[in-house]
C-alpha cells in the first residue's frame, strides 16, 4: 500500500504546524519522519492516519483519495510512545483485543484467534510472556507487545510515533535493529516518527527531514547525511564544522584557502559558510601545496576505531572547536599529541551563502 501526501497544510489557530507538505511513502517501505520537537511530525502522522483533518491538501492510499475516509476504514496500525496496554488484560488478551472487537461476521473463531496471537507473539519473540500482565514486562517488551497488537488486525499501513522514545539508550538501540529486521520480514508500509537522527538513519529506507512544518529534504540515509540540502539538515544530522568565508564567480576563500565553487558563479561577492563533516577534514603536520588552516590539538579522544580530534584555529579568537575524525591508522602515522600544531584542509564541503541578519 503506497501513500501519497499532497500539499498538506494545517494551522492551529495562527500557528502553522504543516506548510505545504508533499511526499510519497512507497509500498513496503519504512519511511522515517525526522525533525526536532514541534516540527510537525506527529501532526503529519495523525493526518495520514485520519485522526486529524488538514486545512488543505490530500492523502491518497494506493492512489485513492482517503481524505474523507474515516480512521477505521484506512486500516492503519499505530504504535505510540506511551501506548498503554490494557493493564487488567494478559499479554495474550491485549494482542487478541483488536480481533475480538470486530463485528461478529468478521470475527475469527476462538481457535483462529489463538493461533494468530501466538504467531504474532512469536514474531515479536515474546510468546513466553503470553500469560503475564503488562506491569510484569519491561518497557522494551511492552513496546514489542504494542507492535504485535497493532499488527493483529493486519493493517495495510503501520504508523509509529516515537515508539522507543521513553526507553533507555541501550534498549532503544536493540529495538531499532529488531524493528529493522522485523520490517524486512513483513514489508508492511511503515512511517516511523523520531527526533533521534541516529535512529532514523539506522532504521529507515528513506528519511524525511522536517523543520517548522516544512520538509527540508527527502532521501536515503546516505543522501541526507552525505549531501544535506540545507544548513539545517547539515546541523541536524550530525556533527559539522562551519568555516566562514567569501564567494565570488565560482571561487571561494575559506580560512585563507582558495577553492573551486562551480555552483556559485554569481558576479557579486557574497559572504558564505562552508559546512564540513568531521571526517571530511584532512589533517597533516605540514602545509602541502594548496594551503591549509593552521590549528592546534586541543583534545584527543582515541577510544574505538575512529580518533576524534578537537582543534583550535590559530587565526581565530573563535572559541568554537573544530571537530575532526580520522582513522586510527592515520592517527598513528601522524603521531599527534595534545598541544601540537597541525594543518587542516576541508576535503569535502558544501557552501551556502551566509544568512543575512
Ligand atoms: P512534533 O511531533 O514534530 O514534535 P507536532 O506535530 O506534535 O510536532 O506539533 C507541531 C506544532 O503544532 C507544535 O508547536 C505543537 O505545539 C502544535 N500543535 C500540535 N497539536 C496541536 C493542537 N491540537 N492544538 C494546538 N497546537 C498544536
Ligand atoms: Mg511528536
Amino acid at each position: 500500500m503506497s501513500i501519497q501526501v499532497r500539499n498538506l497544510s494545517k494551522q492551529f489557530g495562527t500557528f502553522s504546524a504543516l506548510r505545504d507538505v508533499s511526499l510519497e511513502v512507497r509500498s513496503g517501505e519504512l519511511l522515517a519522519l525526522l525533525g526536532p520537537s514541534g516540527s510537525g511530525k506527529t501532526t503529519l502522522l495523525r493526518v495520514i492516519a485520519g485522526l486529524e483533518a488538514a486545512d488543505t491538501g490530500q492523502v491518497l492510499f494506493q492512489g485513492e483519495d482517503a481524505t474523507d475516509q474515516h480512521v477505521r476504514e484506512r486500516q492503519v496500525g499505530f504504535v505510540f510512545q506511551h501506548y498503554a496496554l490494557f493493564r487488567n488484560m494478559t499479554i495474550f488478551e491485549n494482542v487478541a483485543f483488536g480481533l475480538r472487537v470486530r463485528p461478529r461476521k468478521f470475527r475469527p473463531t476462538e481457535a483462529e484467534i489463538r493461533s494468530r496471537v501466538h504467531e504474532l507473539l512469536k514474531l515479536v519473540q515474546l510468546d513466553w510472556l503470553a500469560d503475564r500482565y503488562p506491569h510484569q514486562l519491561s518497557g522494551g517488551q511492552r513496546q514489542r507487545i504494542a507492535l504485535a497488537r497493532a499488527l493483529a488486525v493486519e493493517p495495510k499501513v503501520l504508523l509509529l510515533d516515537e515508539p522507543f522514545g521513553a526507553l533507555d539508550a541501550k534498549v532503544r538501540k536493540e529495538l531499532r535493529s529488531w524493528l529493522r529486521r522485523l520490517h524486512d520480514e513483513m514489508h508492511i508500509t511503515s512511517v516511523f516518527v523520531t527526533h533521534d537522527q541516529e535512529e532514523a538513519l539506522e532504521v529507515a529506507d528513506r528519511v524525511v527531514v522536517m523543520n517548522e512544518g516544512r520538509i527540508e529534504q527527502i532521501g536515503t540515509p546516505d543522501e541526507v547525511y552525505e549531501r544535506p540540502a540545507s544548513p539545517f539538515v547539515y546541523e541536524f544530522l550530525g556533527k559539522v564544522n562551519l568555516f566562514h568565508g567569501r564567494l565570488h564567480r565560482g571561487r571561494a576563500w575559506i580560512g585563507g584557502i582558495e577553492v573551486d565553487a562551480p555552483e556559485h558563479t554569481q558576479a557579486e561577492e557574497l559572504s558564505a559558510v562552508a559546512y564540513v563533516r568531521p571526517h571530511d577534514i584532512h589533517v597533516d603536520r605540514v602545509v602541502n601545496g594548496d594551503g591549509a588552516i593552521a590549528a592546534h590539538v586541543f583534545h584527543i579522544l582515541s577510544v574505538g576505531p575512529v580518533v576524534r580530534l578537537e582543534l583550535t584555529r590559530d587565526d581565530s579568537e573563535d572559541k568554537e572547536l573544530i571537530q575532526v575524525e580520522i582513522s586510527k591508522e592515520r592517527f598513528r602515522e601522524l603521531k599527534l599529541a595534545r598541544g601540537e600544531q597541525v594543518f587542516i584542509r576541508p576535503a569535502r564541503f558544501d557552501l551556502f551563502p551566509a544568512q543575512i541578519h
